[in-house]
């Protein structure tokens, strides 16, 4: 694990040696050499890397693992410092939006990070760790049994009694962390399998549930639900659904992506849906990619290439089909937040703040430097606390900033990063997604619904 005060100008030391004389990357699915190719050095992603942000150094830029992906092709082999700026990378993607050479460092980086996990040896302490999150995290079923001592832990008053202690971060750094991120607990309950569309029907759509999505804000899955009913959509919620692979497949687990990621294929072609919603950014980027990741694979290639098209974000999925569900006024000053996975990854920042202009006395604000991340970025947070509080603290202040009363966005991912960082800052701003601020419109419910404060709510 990465030290947890790093994070100040220094660059992580936590790999031990690459094996042994061996070229970095094996013959199966290197980072290919025409998308390296394609970098022209130019430069102009650097500012948006909030790697380089954070420490200025080349080799944590876009420009310097591409570099270092190109040594790795020329047989050199794989470096402590090469696996050191790998896993230092966000896998943002802010520098995709900003290469004007169109270099798909997304796809760069995931073969990179899948060479990195069979090859490298990691020492036993951050291989322990990976494997616990991800013994976890995918796990729709065991997140769900987590809320019960979670929630327990938040309303016995334990969680403040261990807070005024102080003493969570000085032993357990990563537990302090996963602590500090966990939103506050409500009952919801779980979310029918079928909706039948409110007037006449436009769409039969399926709704991913996902893992944290699912376990720790069931909430925006149900706004999501009634939302897509309103506009005239049959909403189908398959079951046992599971993980989309995105935390694996983003991490370099490329074989257990893939098992994810036929396994969800499986369940919504049986559901025989035409389209396939998404409320959280990260799985939505990831779904949209299952042609790439299963191109090798001649029973699901085809499969995977027909089910990516189907997906779509909540916000491009309700502009697409254009509004028929009266908006009642909600008189409120919101933050909108660019989730990376949906802004960089999908393109899609016109379709939120569209469906929240189309609401009647709702005023939206815009954040300084929107491109930089918060520093969520999946697991990023967990495994590099230290300069994970930098960025979201950067964040946070940038949200205060705008003074509004909501922050609206569409990753659970950022609403705990920003959500930890605002209370760490002691300042003051309410968290929704986009699902809830739509939802509570369509209903007509008062804007108090939807202004519990971050800080306070904890
Ligand atoms: S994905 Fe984000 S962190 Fe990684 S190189 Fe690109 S901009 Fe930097
Ligand atoms: S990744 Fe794109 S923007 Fe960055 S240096 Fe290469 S060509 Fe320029």
């Amino acid at each position: 694990m990465v030290d947890a005060t790093w994070g100040t100008g220094e660059a992580p030391r936590d790999v031990l040696g690459p094996v042994a004389g061996e070229p970095a990357f094996d013959e199966h699915r290197p980072p290919r050499r025409e998308l390296v190719d394609d970098c022209v050095h130019c430069g102009f992603c650097l500012t948006t890397c909030p790697t380089y942000v954070l420490w200025g150094e080349e080799m944590d830029s876009p420009r310097g693992r591409i570099y270092l992906m190109k040594q790795g092709l020329d047989g050199e082999p794989m470096s402590d410092a090469m696996v050191q700026h790998m896993d230092a990378c966000l896998g943002c993607m802010a520098c995709v939006t900003a290469c004007p050479s169109g270099v798909r460092y997304d796809r760069l980086i995931e073969d990179t990070r899948a060479q990195v996990e069979r090859r490298h040896h990691r020492p036993p302490r951050q291989r322990l760790l990976r494997e616990a999150i991800f013994a976890l995290f995918p796990y729709p079923r065991r997140l769900r049994l987590l809320r019960v001592p979670l929630r327990a832990y938040q309303v016995t008053g334990l969680q403040r009694l261990v807070a005024r202690s102080g003493l969570l971060p000085r032993l357990a750094p990563t537990l302090a962390t996963l602590e500090s991120l966990a939103p506050p607990l409500t009952r919801v309950p779980r979310p029918p399998r079928r909706v039948r569309a409110r007037g006449p029907r436009r769409a039969v759509v399926g709704v991913l549930t996902g893992c944290v999505q699912g376990a720790f804000f069931p909430d925006v899955n149900a706004a999501t639900i009634r939302v897509l009913a309103a506009e005239g959509c049959d909403v189908v919620v398959p079951p046992g659904q599971g993980c989309c692979g995105a935390l694996s497949g983003h991490n370099g687990r490329d074989e257990e992506a893939r098992g994810f990621a036929r396994r969800l294929i499986d369940r919504f072609e049986r559901a025989g849906v035409e389209r396939v919603v998404v409320n959280a950014a990260g799985c939505g980027s990831s779904m949209k990619e299952y042609a790439d990741l299963l191109r090798d694979d001649p029973r699901y290639a085809e499969r995977a290439a027909a089910f990516a098209a189907k997906v779509r974000d909540l916000s491009e999925m309700l502009v697409e089909l254009g509004p028929v569900a009266r908006r009642h006024p909600l008189p409120v000053t919101v933050a909108y937040h660019d989730a990376c996975h949906l802004a960089h990854a999908q393109g899609i920042r016109a379709q939120p703040r569209a469906l929240l202009d189309g609401i009647p006395g709702l005023e939206v604000r815009e954040i300084a430097d929107p491109e930089i991340c918060c520093g969520s970025a999946g697991i990023w947070n967990v495994l590099n606390p230290g300069p994970a509080a930098e960025l979201g603290d950067r964040k946070a202040k940038d949200v205060l900033a705008t003074g509004a009363q909501l922050l609206v966005t569409a990753n659970p991912g950022c609403l705990m990063q920003v959500a930890a960082s605002v209370q760490r800052l002691g300042g003051e701003i309410a968290l929704a997604h986009t699902a809830r601020v739509l939802d509570a419109s369509i209903r007509g419910l008062p804007v108090s619904a939807l202004l519990q404060p971050a800080s306070s709510s904890r």
